[in-house]
């Protein structure tokens, strides 16, 4: 097992004494599937993972608990494309490149985009916590398969 994932079961320990609720194998295997995953997966990739070690677990099941782990942020829920709800375990700051072809959510961090400063028009809307870019385009395994040229698209 990783240090990051026993650091991790150690926030979801902390997270579940806070909040009064049990410590279940479900919530451990469903963190873990999502932590370990550098794919944002969705609900059903989730279930898939979680089956491997936990073979009657329900779609349900697995639902509730990734509710129930993003509601006391310990995963991030990440618009994918097609509108699939995605799942990212990574806490640290860091900014997405989503392939419209894949649909595959690769992180990356940056300083520059991290210092950047903001537009007025964004500063005028509230005070700013956090930022994170979203790159849309053709990843590299894409681009090679269909030998794409590709372009950078920023939103
Ligand atoms: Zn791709
Ligand atoms: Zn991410």
């Amino acid at each position: 097992m990783s240090a990051d994932i026993e650091a991790r079961l150690k926030d979801l320990e902390h997270a579940c004494r806070l909040a009064g609720a049990r410590v279940t194998h479900q919530r451990r295997e469903v963190l873990r599937a999502v932590v370990e995953s550098s794919r944002h997966p969705d609900a059903q990739s989730v279930l898939r993972i979680v089956r491997e070690r936990m073979p009657t677990i329900s779609f349900d099941t697995v639902y509730r608990t990734l509710s129930f782990l993003e509601l006391h942020d310990l995963i991030d829920r990440v618009q994918g494309t097609g509108g699939r709800t995605r799942f990212d375990g990574n806490q640290l700051a860091h900014h997405h490149f989503i392939c419209t072809m894949c649909g595959r959510i690769s992180d990356f961090t940056s300083e520059a985009v991290d210092r950047m400063s903001l537009p007025e028009a964004a500063l005028k809307l509230g005070i700013a916590a956090s930022r994170q870019l979203q790159v849309y385009g053709v990843c590299r395994a894409c681009e090679r398969q269909e030998g794409h040229t590709y372009e950078n698209q920023e939103q």
